[in-house]
């Protein structure tokens, strides 16, 4: 069985009747690039760059990011590396942030929340990312928004940081910057954040949790905990829906894109590309080359 994936590798992922489909990986450090490569996937569709932030004691400099970032995409080679800015708090915690204790860390500070309220956190990322998007085929992705303001604020944001290193001749480009659809609340609005972003990928992971109000940690919940729910499958539905009236292409990162029973589900709703992780890859194209 793993024979007949391994041939798979360097095949399309293309259904019986000529339907198109990305996959792209999954990955949380630079080491698991070589995993990307090796499983063939066309990308890099969700990096989660708080392997950066998280076990040390301090933030991490601008040029350790950038020089991050570059090595990824150099590896990468002109195929797209989607990094997704910082989504710290909540499940992942840094000390040196002093975030403090909360209530309900999932419903808390956390993510783009901290990025828009502790700005030069997020210009450092962000300057590293513009730098790093000179070498190679970089996306920014914004995780946990609710509003267009937010996505407007980041949008200022990102315009100083293109100022200050226009002024200071540092190289960079302006990538294409989408953001993560993860809250109810950015479903129902999706038609209005369409029109302001390149593309939407949906974390199924954090929308589950969030639409149907359970922990996902909580493994006394295991039993309720169920992304199948119609409610989920509807709003990814809406938001495929949504992007593609505004010719934005849409996409799922969290782990309901491996999901090998909705492969072909997915494929009918249109959406343009499934993220998942190195070692689910071959599974997903494999589904993708058996449809009608
Ligand atoms: C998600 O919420 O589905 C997601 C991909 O992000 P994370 O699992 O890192 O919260
Ligand atoms: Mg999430």
């Amino acid at each position: 069985k793993t024979e007949l994936l391994q041939t798979l590798k360097g095949k399309e992922n293309v259904t019986r009747s000529g339907k198109k489909i990305h996959i792209y990986a999954n990955i949380g450090s630079v080491g698991d690039v070589g995993y990307v490569l090796e499983n063939d996937a066309g990308g890099i569709g969700l990096f989660r760059s708080e392997f950066l932030y998280l076990g040390r004691n301090d933030f991490p400099t601008e040029e350790e990011q950038f020089q991050a970032y570059r090595q990824v995409v150099q590896t990468m080679a002109g195929k797209k590396v989607i990094i997704r800015t910082l989504d710290i708090g909540a499940d992942k915690q840094v000390d040196y942030l002093n975030l403090g204790r909360e209530d309900n860390p999932a419903m808390g500070y956390r993510a783009i929340r901290i990025c828009l309220k502790q700005k030069d956190i997020f210009k450092t990322q962000l300057r590293a990312l513009l730098r790093a998007a000179a070498y190679g085929n970089l996306s920014i992705m914004y995780p946990m928004i609710i509003s267009t303001e937010e996505v407007r604020q980041i949008y200022s944001i990102v315009d100083e940081v293109e100022c200050e290193l226009n002024d200071a001749g540092i190289p960079y480009k302006i990538p294409e910057q989408g953001i993560m659809i993860e809250t109810p609340a950015s479903v129902m609005i999706s038609d209005e954040l369409a029109e302001m972003v390149d593309f939407f990928s949906i974390g199924t992971n954090d929308l589950t949790q969030y639409t149907l109000a359970i922990d996902r940690q909580n493994e006394k919940l295991d039993d309720f905990y169920n992304p199948h729910h119609k409610a989920i499958l509807r709003m990814i539905k809406l938001v495929v829906d949504n992007a593609h009236k505004h010719g934005k292409w849409a996409g799922i990162c969290g782990e309901l894109g491996a999901d090998l029973e909705l492969t072909q589900e997915f494929v009918r709703m249109g959406l343009d590309e499934l993220s998942v992780a190195p070692s689910m890859v071959l599974k997903v194209r494999k589904n993708v080359r058996e449809m009608e």
